[in-house]
Order: structure tokens, then sequence, then C-alpha cells
């Protein structure tokens, strides 16, 4: 099956080249194919609109591709762009966007108007789409005397007028009580189910998530991950992370499994597993003597959390007699790649625990948050927000570690939190960095 939407490498950089230059998309690919309910999700402020316009050609800020049907969006004239957009693509947004002063029915065949329709025909299929909605009711009365539900079911029916294969809305329940959201929700469903319409919705909500095939998780302007609820059609689209097996989402599920074990211990239940697996995706073709030899040393190299790469290399790439693997180097890269990958996502989730073992175990930090203490007490200062508590207890067993230096410390809490920092002012960073090189000298020394 061919994709729908295409979109390869789209960037959206805002206000280019001035300070306030802002990266909204970041090396964006997807995709989408023909009678696909998707989800773009992600906190606010990650690029989800953005990345919804950019792909209705809206957004012109772009640098990429963006396919629909095969044709290349970012190549079209002004004119081309708005022909296709009225044709393919319908959209609904938070705030409805009826035109208060026209009639409901008005509002719904606006959109025919520039189609250059004749009015009979365009008043009588707006009744029928306020019909299919449920609201023909309301077809003589002004947006505002309609609950928000019911407005919705507007926008949605003047959307649908010019038969667009793709309906785009932009958080269309953002203004709904939980009854017309939900109201609302079904009948997207029913018109990707029995219209066999094409639907992209964005939403910082979870509560939807279900409704979609698939959902795009974003943050920071980038797609972190795709999740498969179902098959369109029963067709198999795979994702990112069928293709490349997501080793993250393994981990963590092991510990939320295991979670009454420490990370070495998880580390070492999964090891055998990971190395079998790596060794087996590289190695078709070998004996299993072979095999199995190449697998103790991954798992060795795992167990050892040392990630050396020449000597990696060298092992895989090495002639049997010499004691390697004798893999070809193409071969023995990869696999030393992969090994690479993975020694950092034990990491990865070491330091995740170890965060998370400060912040719930008040023994295990208890000299941290002794330190912290004093230091806060010292400036008066309440901080309500764990985020920030977190940051700060890093930097302070970072500068007691002696990891970073007394700059670095100092930096870390004025940082903005956005940045990584604890969002501390100047002169308080500053105080409070020297308070802590005094502590540091008066006790460890
Ligand atoms: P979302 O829909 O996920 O909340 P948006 O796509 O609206 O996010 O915005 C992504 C980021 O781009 C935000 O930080 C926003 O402030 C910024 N942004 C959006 N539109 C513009 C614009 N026209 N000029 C400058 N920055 C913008
Ligand atoms: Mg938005």
């Amino acid at each position: 099956m061919q994709p729908l939407i295409k979109v390869e490498h789209l960037n959206v950089i805002y206000n280019l080249g001035k300070s306030s230059e802002y990266r909204a998309l970041n090396d964006i690919n997807l995709e989408i194919y023909p009678e696909e309910f998707i989800i773009f999700f992600g906190p606010s402020g990650c690029g989800k609109s953005t990345l919804l316009y950019s792909i209705s050609g809206l957004e012109t800020n772009t640098q990429g591709n963006i396919y629909i049907d095969g044709k290349n969006l970012t190549l079209f004239n002004k004119n081309e762009l708005l022909t296709f957009h009225r044709k393919t693509i319908g959209m609904i947004f938070q705030a409805f966007y009826l035109i208060a002063s026209l009639t409901v029915q008005k509002n719904v065949a606006l959109p025919q108007i520039f189609m250059n329709s004749d009015k009979k025909a365009r008043t009588k299929k707006a009744l029928e789409m306020l019909e299919y909605f449920g609201v023909s009711k309301q077809a003589r009365k002004l947006p505002n005397e309609l609950s928000g539900g019911q407005q919705q079911r507007v926008a949605i029916s003047r959307a649908l007028m010019n038969d667009p294969t793709i309906l785009m809305a932009d958080e269309p329940v953002g203004n709904l009580d939980s009854k017309s959201s939900q109201d609302v929700m079904d009948m997207l469903k029913l018109l990707n189910e029995n219209e066999k319409k094409t639907i992209i919705l964005v939403t910082h909500n979870p509560a939807f998530l279900s409704y979609a095939h698939r959902v795009f998780y974003m943050k920071d302007g980038v797609i972190t991950e795709t999740r498969v609820n179902r098959h369109v059609h029963g067709v198999h689209i795979a994702t990112d992370d069928e293709v490349k097996p997501n080793i993250s989402r393994e981990l963590e599920l092991l510990i939320s499994t295991y979670s009454s074990l420490s990370p070495s211990q998880i580390g070492n239940l999964l090891i055998p597993f990971k190395a079998k697996q790596i060794v087996s995706e590289a190695l078709i073709g070998m004996t299993t003597e072979e095999v199995g030899k190449i697998e103790k040393k991954v798992e060795n190299l795992l167990m050892t959390g040392v990630y050396d790469n020449d000597s990696t290399f060298e092992f895989l790439d090495q002639s049997m007699e010499k004691g390697g693997a004798d893999l070809d180097k193409r071969t023995a890269k990869k696999i030393a790649d992969k090994i690479k990958d993975i020694i950092g996502e034990i990491k990865k989730i070491e330091d995740e625990e170890n965060k998370i073992r400060l912040r719930i175990s008040p023994n295990a930090g208890g000299e941290v948050m002794e330190v912290r203490h004093y230091l806060l007490d010292s400036y008066d200062i309440e901080v309500k927000n764990f985020i920030v508590l977190e940051v700060i207890d890093r930097a302070i067993k970072d500068r007691l570690d002696n990891v970073i230096d007394r700059d670095v410390f100092r930096k870390r809490l004025n940082a903005p939190l956005r940045r990584g920092g604890a969002g501390l002012n100047k002169r308080v960073a500053k105080k409070m960095s020297k308070r802590l090189e005094l502590l540091i000298l008066g006790k460890y020394k």
C-alpha cells in the first residue's frame, strides 16, 4: 500500500536568522496511509500544530519534502496550495472558528461558495451534513446559541462540505466537557470507519489515544516514537520501532516488571537475552559453535559495561586463530555499534534508577538532602517543584562527588528549567555555590 502522506526530513524554523530564531520541528519523517486515524500526541509547545499545518500546506516556513498522494507540496505555488488545501483537506480547531454573524447553515455552506457551486445545491448539502451530525434543528440559529459540542459538530460539517480525503483536527475537544468530547471523538471515529476519511488529530490529552490506529509521540520538535493500536484494514504497517527494535522500551518494561530488583540485577537478567539477540541478528549462516562463542564474548562485554570500541571491533574482526570471531568488517562494525548502543541504554537506565532512588529513599540521598536543606534554609528559599529539587540534588551530589566544579554547580542552579537547570536567580546561585564550597572545605578537608 502506498502512503497517502509522506514527510521527509521536515524542518520548520521560525524567525530564521533573527535572534528569536526557533526550531519548531527537527527532521520529521513519517508516513500516513489511506484511511488511517492518526494522533500527534505530546505536551504543549512540542510542535504538533506546526506539523499538522505543514502537512496541510498552511505552514510555509518548511524545509524538506511533504508528499500528498505522491505530489510534493513544497513545490506548489500559492494558488496550487490553496486549491489543494480546499479540495483535499478539511480542518477543525479547538476554537471552532464559526462566523458569529452567519447562521449555522450558512457557515456550513461557506466552503462551497469558494467552489462556485450552485446556491440551492450547497444549501441542500449543508442541511444534509447538519442532519448527519445531528444538528439540523440548529440550522437557522447563530453559532453562539449552540452548545460547544454542537458548535464543533457544525464545524465538522463545514470541514466536510468539499468532501476532503483528509480531515485534520487540532485539539478539537480542548474546549469541551467530557460528554461532548466523547461525542465529537465518536463522530470522528464514524467518519474514519464509515466515510473512509483519513484523520489526523492533534492532542495533548492521553485520554483519547485509543481512538487512533497509530500514535506519533512528540517532544521538543521531534517524533520520539510511534505506537500501533490497530492496523488499518488489517494491513500491517511497520513502525520505526518494529523496523529497529526499541531497546529502551524493552528495558523500561523489564524494569517495571522487576521493580524490586536493582539495575545491575536487571542487567544480569537481560544480558544473556540481549547478547543472543544481537548475535542472531547479525550472524545468519554461522555454525552453532561459532555463534555461541561470539555470544559469550558479547555477553562479557555487556556485563563489564565498559565499552571500548576498538577492542570490540578487533575481537569481532580478527581471525579465529588469533582468538577473534572472524567476521567481515561490516558485520563486525554493525555488532560493535549495537553493543555500544545497548551499553549506553543500560547506563541510561541505571542513571534513571539512581535518580528515582535519590528521590524516594531518604537514606540513599541523606547527605545530599541535608546539604540541600542547609543551603536552601540559609537563603530562606522554599522550593515546591520537585523537578527543581531534583536538579538541585543532582548538582549537589555531583559537586560532593567532585564530578563538577564550583562554576558548573553555580551554572546548573542558575540555568532555566527548560535547559535542565534549577532556574534560581544569579545572585542566589552564586551565594549558594560559595556556601557549598565553604561546607566542602570544612567537612572534607
Ligand atoms: P503544539 O501545537 O505542540 O502546542 P506548536 O506547533 O503550536 O506546538 O508550536 C511549537 C513551538 O513553535 C512553540 O514553542 C511555539 O511557541 C513556536 N511557534 C509556533 N508558531 C510560531 C510562529 N509563528 N513564530 C514563532 N514561533 C512559533
Ligand atoms: Mg497546538
